[in-house]
């Protein structure tokens, strides 16, 4: 069987981290969180109070960042670092994702960690979510999925997600935060959130994880013949 490249792209917590785990998983691909790799840069800018309207600025700032996936035994993930530090679960705030969408549309950054997502994925046998994968990361990936969901459904399992977290943590702060990073995502100049025109769509409004997985999978094991 040849090894092939996934991409899913798709709005905020549609489930395309889910569903490309378990295709990694099943597939014994490599899965790569594109996402966190914008987080973790938010986080360095946050951190360093870079003022990332100068360009100057985000230039010198990403010269010192490096960015790294590695293995975790007990998650059984990769895990993102941020110069040498842990930062998978920090990253995951919402004060990164308040931030998140400003900081993932600008030219300088996306360069940077497109270049580095495009190296991981020179071997092929990867599966890659994100907002930009289909279309500009790898547009020739043989297998491309776009996914979307019901923005009811969506705000209520990123809250259950956020809940087990921080029980403090108001349904509409959640709505808001989708439905902003949807908007500024959609709607930048550089890479927008778009569906490739050759992606196949799953909308798992209606769906279970089971379900979704087995579709997917389906539309894989037809690329890799
Ligand atoms: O996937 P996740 O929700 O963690 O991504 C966080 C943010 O990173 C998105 O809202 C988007 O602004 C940005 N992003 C992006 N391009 C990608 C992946 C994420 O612009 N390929």
């Amino acid at each position: 069987m040849k090894k092939i490249i996934v991409t899913i792209d798709g709005w905020s917590s549609c489930g395309k981290s889910t569903l490309a785990k378990q295709m990694a998983k099943e597939l014994g691909y490599v899965y790569v969180d594109s996402g966190a790799m914008y987080r973790a840069i938010t986080l360095y800018f946050l951190r360093n109070h870079i003022n990332w309207q100068k360009e100057s600025e985000v230039e010198k700032a990403l010269q010192n960042i490096t960015l790294e996936f590695r293995y975790a035994e007990n998650s059984g993930q990769s895990e993102i670092y941020l110069n040498e530090e842990n930062v998978e679960y920090v990253i995951r705030d919402l004060v990164i994702a308040e931030k998140v969408s400003e900081v993932a549309a600008i030219k300088q950054v996306r360069k940077f960690a497109v270049a580095q997502q495009q190296k991981m994925g020179l071997n092929k046998g990867i599966v890659m979510d994100g907002r930009d994968i289909g279309t500009i990361v790898f547009p020739n990936a043989e297998l491309k999925i776009f996914m979307t969901a019901d923005i009811a459904i969506r705000v209520e399992r990123r809250y259950m997600e956020m809940f087990k977290k921080n029980p403090n943590i108001n349904i509409d702060d959640v709505k808001a935060n989708l439905e902003m990073r949807d908007y500024l995502d959609s709607n930048r100049e550089v890479s927008p959130l778009r569906k490739a025109k050759d992606a196949v769509i799953i909308d798992n409004t209606n769906l279970t994880i089971e379900e979704q997985l087995k579709l997917a999978l389906s539309y894989a094991r037809e690329k890799q013949r």
